[in-house]
C-alpha cells in the first residue's frame, strides 16, 4: 500500500512539471526536481549496497576550492550511500581535512603538475580512464566525475544514477540549436555539423557505470591524441569531446542543470533548486596561464 501510495506522489508529480521536458526524443529521462520522489528511489536503492567512485581535481590552485566541494558534498551527496572519492592534486599537502560521513572515504593521488589549465582538463580523461582501468573494477558500481570550482546546495543522489549520464550546460538548455557551442571546424575530432546535435552536455559533471565511463574516457582521450598529432585543440577542449561523444553514444539519463548550475545567484523560471553549481571564480587569479 505504502509503494502503491509513492508511486502515485511520482506519477502525480511527472504530470505535474509541465514547464519542462522530462524526456528526451530517445526517451531518456532527464531528472528536474518534481520529477522523483527522494525517498521511494532513496527506499528502493538502499537494497542494493552501491557503491558510487566519485573523481575531482585539484592542481595548483584549484586546492582552494576543496574545502567547500568536499565540506558541501558530505552535506548533500549521497548521503546514506557508499561514496569513495578519488582525489587527484599536485599538491597533497594543500589537502583540507574534512570528515567524511558514514560509509564515505576519501583517497588522495598524486598527480604531476601541468601549466596549462587547458591540458590539466582534458587530461583528466586519461587519468579516469586508468583509475577505471586497473582499480574500480572490484570498488564500484557507478562513478560521478565532477570539477572542484563548485559546490553542493542540495541533494544529488539516488535519482541521478544511470549507465551513461550526461548534465545539460547550464547556460544553453533553452538555447536553440544553432547557438549550441559545438566544435565546428571538420579537422577537429569533435566536429559536429551545422543542424546535428541534441543538447549541450557541460563537462564539469557526468558519470555512469564504469564500462560505459570508461568507454567515454577512453574515446574521449584517444581523440584528443588525434587532435594533437594534427595540432588542433577543439574549442572546449575536453566537453567539445564528450558532446561529439554523446551525440553517438545516447546517455541513458540526463541531469537537468539543478545539477550544474552557473553561480547559485543566477536564478531562471525553470530552476526550482539549485543542488550543485559553479562557484564564480576569477580565472586569472586561479590559472596557471590563460
Ligand atoms: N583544474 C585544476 N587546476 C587548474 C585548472 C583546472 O585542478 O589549474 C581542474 C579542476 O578540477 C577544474 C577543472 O580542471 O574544476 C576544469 O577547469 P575549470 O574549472 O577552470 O574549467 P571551467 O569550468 O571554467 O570551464
Ligand atoms: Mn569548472
Amino acid at each position: 500500500k505504502c509503494l502503491l501510495f509513492f508511486l502515485l506522489i511520482h506519477l502525480y508529480y511527472r504530470i505535474f512539471r509541465t514547464d519542462v521536458a522530462s524526456v528526451t526524443s530517445w526517451l531518456a529521462p532527464i531528472i528536474w526536481e518534481g520529477t522523483f520522489d527522494a525517498t521511494l528511489i532513496d527506499f528502493i536503492y538502499k537494497q542494493q549496497n552501491l557503491s558510487i567512485a566519485t573523481t575531482v581535481f585539484a592542481l595548483g590552485k584549484y586546492t582552494s576550492f576543496l574545502k567547500d566541494f568536499l565540506e558541501s558534498a558530505e552535506q548533500h551527496f549521497f548521503v546514506g550511500f557508499r561514496v569513495h572519492y578519488y582525489l587527484f592534486t599536485d599538491l597533497p599537502e594543500e589537502v583540507p581535512e574534512v570528515k567524511m560521513g558514514e560509509n564515505h572515504s576519501l583517497t588522495v593521488r598524486k598527480v604531476p603538475s601541468l601549466n596549462r589549465w587547458q591540458d590539466i582538463s582534458m587530461g583528466r580523461m586519461e587519468i579516469l580512464e586508468k583509475l577505471i582501468e586497473n582499480e574500480l573494477a572490484k570498488e564500484a558500481d557507478y562513478i560521478f566525475c565532477l570539477d572542484v570550482d563548485t559546490k553542493f546546495y542540495g541533494r544529488w543522489g539516488v535519482e541521478t544514477l544511470g549507465h551513461l549520464v550526461g548534465v545539460i550546460h547550464p547556460w544553453f538548455f533553452d538555447a536553440p540549436r544553432d547557438r549550441l557551442t559545438y566544435e565546428r571546424r571538420p579537422e577537429s575530432q569533435a566536429y559536429i555539423p551545422a543542424g546535428e546535435g541534441d543538447y549541450y552536455f557541460t563537462g564539469a559533471a557526468f558519470g555512469g557505470s564504469l564500462e560505459d565511463v570508461h568507454h567515454l574516457t577512453k574515446t574521449c582521450r584517444e581523440q584528443m591524441n588525434i587532435d594533437a598529432a594534427n595540432s588542433i585543440e577543439a574549442i572546449w577542449h575536453e566537453e567539445s569531446h564528450l558532446n561529439k561523444y554523446f551525440l553517438y553514444n545516447k546517455p541513458s539519463k540526463l541531469l537537468s542543470p539543478e545539477y550544474l548550475w552557473r553561480d547559485i545567484n543566477a536564478g531562471a523560471a525553470q530552476i526550482k533548486i539549485i543542488r550543485f553549481s559553479h562557484v564564480a571564480k576569477n580565472n586569472a587569479d586561479v590559472r596557471p596561464n590563460p
